[in-house]
């Protein structure tokens, strides 16, 4: 519903494409419910109306009561703001002290120590980048390691994971194994489109790296988030669940195979409500939470459905990878400015020989994820707008199916905050710097509002 993962991918193709800086590890980790803690969206959240007296209007009309708003108890509201406001500092001090992980590597003659160990361990450069680029990563992760630690025990207090510290690290090690291959190899072509092509191997690399991206795109859902979740048929488990979605998917006539549908064991590591569209061409699925099964109804899991459908229906995975190519030819370029800039100032001082001097990767690192930190009100707008789209979609696909749709469409978001502790009351900027959804509180208005049929109007996807 949240689709977290769509936002995820695009990040973690980013900044994989950024040659995984350090932020990449978490974007990857914190897909797939690694919780590390960084590069984590903030849940997804809105303005609520608090009663005046909470408590008192929670138990007065328990019934017929119809879900106009986001509302919270005054614990949960507490508790949600609370979670919220630290999660959004922790996502600040984490890139800036990401920043000075790879500014102290630098500096302190860290990644040129590394390259002269691989210099001096064999003249092929294939070997070289073996070495040099796992030492160099394994370092960054390590030392950023106590704020992913901070972020899963965040996730722990607040009672949105429930995975244990040796699950957890045991995630974290494997998204790290991950990363460092993908990450070697990117910087293997890197390197060597720099020494080829002094002036134009922002564009060269562009270019070879996204088939890569796309590749990994397309092996994502098989490969690799298999390590770190189960999935299972959705038929297998709640053949039920699928007849009805096929009414959805029919309704709209449209086709999602039933073998394109997927249930994540998400409740062995986390109390959260999520489904997420994922995959290309033929690895295109939908995947939804056992959790998400668990805590809502029916009606309610087929508005979350329906809302994935959307994102499925309307091509989100390969249009945000067409934004995210579009945004990295741009990001490259500036890259490829700001690295000359930077190791004409400073390169001398840290050692570094040129920008093909395997020791210039983290001054790279760092200006890239300086371009992606100013560059998030973009994606995280891009991303929103997908989000409304999809939900737009949602409501349209289960209207005329789903008695009530809007109710049943408003209450699935009333619960989805207060299992996610949603934030009440986002302030505005945060929402345009990193929310890749609109807060909770609009989208639950929004779908208890939106009604172009009895206006006469036609509806936007669904006629
Ligand atoms: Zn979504």
């Amino acid at each position: 519903m949240r689709v977290r993962r769509l936002f995820f991918g695009i990040s973690a193709i980013l900044l994989t494409a950024g040659l995984l800086s350090i932020v990449a590890g978490r974007a990857l980790a914190g897909g797939h419910g690694a919780q590390t803690g960084a590069a984590k969206t903030p849940p997804a959240a809105g303005r609520v109306q608090i009663p005046a007296a909470p408590s008192a209007s929670q138990t007065a009309a328990p019934e017929k009561k119809e879900t106009q708003g986001y509302t919270l108890s005054r614990e949960k509201y507490d508790k949600a703001v609370e979670y919220s406001r630290t999660e959004y500092g922790l996502y600040f001090i984490d890139f800036v002290y990401g920043l000075l992980v790879l500014w102290v590597i630098l500096r302190f003659g860290i990644a040129t120590k590394y390259r002269d160990w691989a210099e001096g361990a064999s003249g092929m450069r294939l070997v070289q980048v073996v070495i040099f680029v796992p030492l160099l990563m394994l370092t960054s992760a390590i030392l950023e390691l106590p704020t992913s630690i901070y972020g899963h025990s965040l996730s722990l207090k607040y009672e949105q994971s429930i995975q244990r510290w040796r699950s957890w690290f045991w995630d974290w090690t494997k998204a790290q194994i991950v990363f460092l291959i993908i990450a070697t190899l990117l910087a293997w072509i890197l390197y060597g489109v720099i020494r080829r092509s002094p002036r134009r191997w922002w564009f060269y690399f562009w270019i070879s790296a996204l088939p890569i991206l796309l590749f990994m795109l397309f092996i994502a859902p098989v490969v690799i988030d298999p390590l770190f979740n189960k999935f299972e048929p959705l038929d297998k488990s709640h053949p039920d669940l699928v007849t009805a979605i096929e009414g959805v998917v029919h309704r709209a006539g449209m086709t999602i195979p039933r073998e394109r549908m997927f249930l994540m064991q998400a409740s062995v590591k986390t109390n959260q409500i999520n489904a997420y569209v994922t995959g290309f061409g033929a690895s295109k699925r939908v995947v939804v939470w056992d959790t998400t099964i668990k805590d809502t109804t029916t009606p309610e899991t087929l508005f979350v459905f329906g809302h994935e459908m959307g994102h499925y229906v309307l091509h989100h995975v390969r249009n945000g990878f067409i934004f995210v190519a579009a945004f990295l030819f741009v990001a490259f370029f500036l890259g490829f400015h700001a690295i000359h800039w930077t190791l004409g100032r400073w390169g001398g001082s840290w050692g570094i020989r040129g920008p093909d001097d395997w020791a210039s990767l983290p001054a790279l690192l760092l200006l890239l994820s300086v371009i992606f930190f100013i560059s998030s009100p973009v994606l995280s707008g891009f991303s929103r707008y997908q989000e409304h789209q999809a939900d737009v979609y949602g409501l349209e696909v289960i209207h005329g199916l789903v008695p009530n749709s809007s109710e049943v469409a408003a209450h699935a978001f009333q619960v989805l905050g207060e299992v996610d502790l949603a934030d009440p009351n986002p302030p505005a900027f945060i929402t345009f710097w990193l929310y890749s959804h609109p807060p909770l509180a609009d989208r639950l208005v929004f779908a208890h509002t939106y009604d172009p049929w009895s206006k006469g109007e036609s509806p936007q996807f669904v006629k």
